[in-house]
This record gives C-alpha cells, structure tokens and sequence, in this order.
C-alpha cells in the first residue's frame, strides 16, 4: 500500500469526536441517550481504540455509540452536537487544530434530519475552520453524501462484513490521517480525493463479503491502493432501511496523484456496476410460512429461521409478532409434537409480570407489539415462567412455556427487558435453554452469528415484516433518489463525468 507522501517531522494537534449509530427510518423505535455508551475527554475517547495510535497530540471531546436502533430523538443529537462544536472551539482556541478524526458508522438517522452526519460534520467545520484536515473511518453500511464527501479529506470504510476488519479499518484511517495533518502543517498538499455515486441499494444479507460478489469486489481493493499515487479506495454499500436522498453505494478514493486517485475510483465503480444484479441472499429465503413448513417437515434438528424483518441488530423494534403468532398456529407446535423457540422479544411488561410470578407460576401474558405493533399486534398466551436472569446486554429476561390451557404446548418463548441480540451459546445458557435443545429455533436476526451458524443444522431467512424488511420493495421508500436498483430495472453506467474530485492545495 503506498503510504501518502514522507512528511516533516510534526507532531500534530488532532481533536476527535463523533456519534455512531445505525438506524432505521421505518421502524417505530425511537433511540434515546440511554441507548448510547458516551465517553467524554481525550483519555475516555482514546481508551476506546484497541490499537495504539499513532504519534499525535489528542483533543478528544465527546463519542457516543449504540446498537442499532430507530431515529435519535433531536434534543438528544442537538445537545451532543453543541457539546462537540463548544468543545473544539475551545480547543482550537488554546493551539490550533491540524486534524480531526470523526469517528462515526455513518448510518444516523436523526429526526427531522435527512443528513444528520453531514449537519454535523457541517457544525464541527465551523468551530474548526477549513484549513484543519479531516478524516473519516465508516462502517460500509454508512452513507457519503456530497456534503459529507465535500467536508472530509479522508474517508474510508470496513472492506468486510461482518465487520471483522472494524478496528483495523479506524486504525488506518487514523494513521493516514495523522501523516497527512502533519504533511499540511508543514506546508505540503492535501491529498486528491474522488467520489463516485452509484444508485444501487442492497439489503446486507445480500453483500456479505463472504459470498460473490462483494466477495471478489472488496477483494479488488488492495490491488488499487497498491498503485503509485493512490493511498485509500472504499466501497460503501450504503443503508438501505432509510429513507433519505442520501441512501445509495458510494465509491470513494484518494492519494497524491490525481489521475490515478479518479480511475481508481472510477474502475471500482463499474466493477459494482458491472455485478449490480448478481447480489443474492446469504441463505435460502421464504416467507415465515414457507419457512416454517420446511424445518418442521425437515430431519434436520435443529432448524433455525431468521426472523430478518426484525432484526435489532440492524435496527429493528425487536418486538413484531408476525412470527410468534405463526408458530403458535401451527397445530403440531400446540400438540407439542414439535418443540420450538423464538428468541426473543423485548417486551419489559411481560418480563416484570415473569419476574413478579416467579419460577413455575402460570400466568396471562400480553406478548410484544408495543413497539411495532405492526399485525398481529400484542399476543395475548397464557405461559408457565421456566427461567428468569438478568444481565447487562438484556436487562432482566424470561423464558415462558405456552400453555394451551393447562396443557403444555411445543413453543417456549423469550422475553427480556432490553433490545437484544441472542448471539453466544452463554446468553441461551443463562436461561437454562440449549442453542440445539428444540426442533425449531425461531431468532430475530439476519445472517447468523458464530455460535448460532454451529448449533443450525438447518437454516432458512424469512423474509418477515418490519423495520428492516429484506424486501426493500415493500418497505415505500418515498424520498430516495431515483432511478434506483432494485425500485427500476436499469440505472446507466458510471462514466468520467460522475467521478466528483476534490482536495489537493
Ligand atoms: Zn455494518
């Protein structure tokens, strides 16, 4: 990889701060401040990178980082913001600033904002002036808006999803950073940057990089940066589960030499666009009665489905009952011929009333839909409380035996108190449940997880309603721009004149 240009000895001043969430417009969770994990000053800020960083002086002034969720409610995002633009101001006033690294995922969705990275990337620069260089390491799911690409000098994302390469990826955005504010400060160029645009938007569990072709797409990448004159090249996905002019696949590069910088950008471009329709599901996918069939009449034990329209990991309310609801209709499930699961939904009314009854009790339940209380809505069961715990990631929890009258049934379903992910072997085992101990294992998620993809000996993705619907034809994006894959058939080709530059004195 060829590193920008040898700099002076400088030592930069470099402030860093940001807000990283992913989340989505269509579901009707809304995240608050406790949702986030907040650090504040440079020690909180550095603490948080796994890696030493590289030779600089530090002004970190605030970072906020949650899971998935919905919109950020604006009190919140305008508090933040203030604290981060006063804190700079503050900064540059004692020394000026050479860099700042703006430490985001990229997919923020902010009520009543269509760009919120890009009005807050807009504030900082006003407390911070033009001159200071500014870098940027996103999640590939994040969004490049013009402003955005206009208000950074280096942007780059994760080349791999799951994101295994996430530390690594702030790592580099950090050291390319660090040398190129020090290059400024001593009187040298900014490096040249591109960005190209592509009208494509693709649910994730369509570009694992694990699977063609973003596969051998991202694998292009060192092979670019690897030629004289260019030090970064990126593919962003995009997010598609908003509903913002901003939500479509961005390619940018940068480096010293201006020519190679735009081909490069400009070749990965219509490498993306040469593949637009050959992106396909990471599993086999049905709708949730499809699916359902399938594990029950399978002699694959046991048989996992996603529940992907929901899944909190990429923003979903994590309480739909679509698939609840289903598997109590299936009669070999009520006879309890056919033993299954459905991990989890969050729902702290349901898990107080399990906590309050206690072990063994049977009592009335109105599960889920109070978030997205999209059809069916609450589902009201009678259950018998079989586990109780609380941890951190979930708050407290419950497993609830459905009961058909007294009888018992062939479902147990998880409650708990937070919006959660249930990941690892050791959350189920907390519960007192097996990830292979039921025929049927129903969890809101999309692709599976380590832990989950072992125990699975089968596993289908259903195509379920909610907030982060597969499907994006179903969800009404209104606002994006068009045309766009996969809303019209065709989009044309990227040429010379869609590659937008910037950078350089
Ligand atoms: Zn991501």
């Amino acid at each position: 990889m060829s590193a920008l240009a040898q700099s002076p000895t400088v030592r930069p001043r470099l402030g860093i701060a940001g807000i990283a969430i992913e989340s989505s417009t269509f579901t009707p969770y809304r995240s608050s401040e406790a949702d986030f994990e907040v650090r504040h000053g440079t020690e909180e800020i550095l603490s948080r990178y796994p890696f030493e960083v590289p030779e600089a002086e530090y002004v970190g002034v605030l970072h906020a980082r949650a899971l998935p969720g919905g919109q950020l409610d604006r009190d919140t995002y305008e508090g933040w913001k203030a604290e981060i633009v006063d804190g700079l101001a503050a900064a540059c006033e004692n020394a000026p600033l050479d860099g700042f690294f703006f430490d985001i995922h990229g997919a923020m969705s902010v009520v009543g904002l269509d760009d919120a990275e890009g009005d807050l990337i807009t504030a900082i620069r006003g407390a911070i002036g033009p001159d200071v260089v500014v870098g940027t390491a996103m999640d590939l799911h994040g969004n490049v808006s013009t402003t955005l690409f206009e208000a950074c000098d280096l942007l780059t994302c994760y080349r791999h999803a799951p994101h295994i390469d996430a530390w690594e990826t702030r790592e580099r955005g950090l050291r390319d950073l660090v040398e190129a504010s020090a290059r400024v400060a001593a009187g040298g160029e900014r490096p040249h940057k591109a960005l190209v645009h592509l009208p494509i938007l693709l649910p994730g569990e369509k570009t694992s990089t694990r699977i063609e072709p973003a596969k051998s797409l991202y694998a292009r990448i060192p092979e670019l940066t690897a030629r004289e004159g260019v030090t970064d090249v990126s593919y962003w996905i995009g997010f598609a589960w908003a509903d913002q002019p901003r939500c479509k696949a961005a390619i940018v590069a940068f480096g010293d030499d201006a020519d190679a910088v735009d081909a490069a950008a400009l070749e990965l471009a219509n490498a993306v666009w040469d593949k637009r329709h050959d992106f396909e599901f990471v599993a086999p996918t049905g709708t949730f009665d499809d699916c359902l069939e399938q594990a029950i009449s399978s002699s694959l034990r046991p048989f996992w489905i996603s529940d992907s329209g929901d899944n909190p990991g990429a923003g979903g309310a994590d309480d739909t009952t679509y698939a609840l609801a289903r598997l109590l209709d299936r009669p070999e499930i009520r006879a309890g011929e056919v033993s299954a699961l459905m991990v989890s939904l969050v729902d702290p009314e349901s898990t107080s009333t399990a906590h309050a009854l206690g072990m063994g009790a049977r009592g009335e339940f109105r599960v889920g839909g109070r978030i997205d209380a999209r059809e069916p809505g609450p589902v009201a069961l009678r259950a018998e409380v079989t586990a109780l715990d609380e941890a951190a990631n979930t708050g407290h929890s419950a497993a609830l035996r459905v009961l058909d009258g007294e009888r018992e049934t062939g479902l147990t379903v998880v409650v708990t108190a937070r919006r959660s992910q249930w990941a690892t072997r050791s959350m189920f085992a907390r519960l007192g449940l097996s990830m292979t101990g039921f025929d049927v294992v129903t969890v809101k998620m999309g692709y599976l997880e380590p832990d989950q993809y072992e125990a699975a000996a089968g596993w289908l993705l259903a195509l379920t309603p909610g907030g982060v619907d597969q499907d994006l034809r179903r969800l009404g994006h209104s606002r994006i721009d068009r045309p766009m894959i996969p809303f019209d058939a065709e989009i044309p080709a990227p040429t010379s004149e869609d590659v937008v530059t910037g950078g350089g004195r």
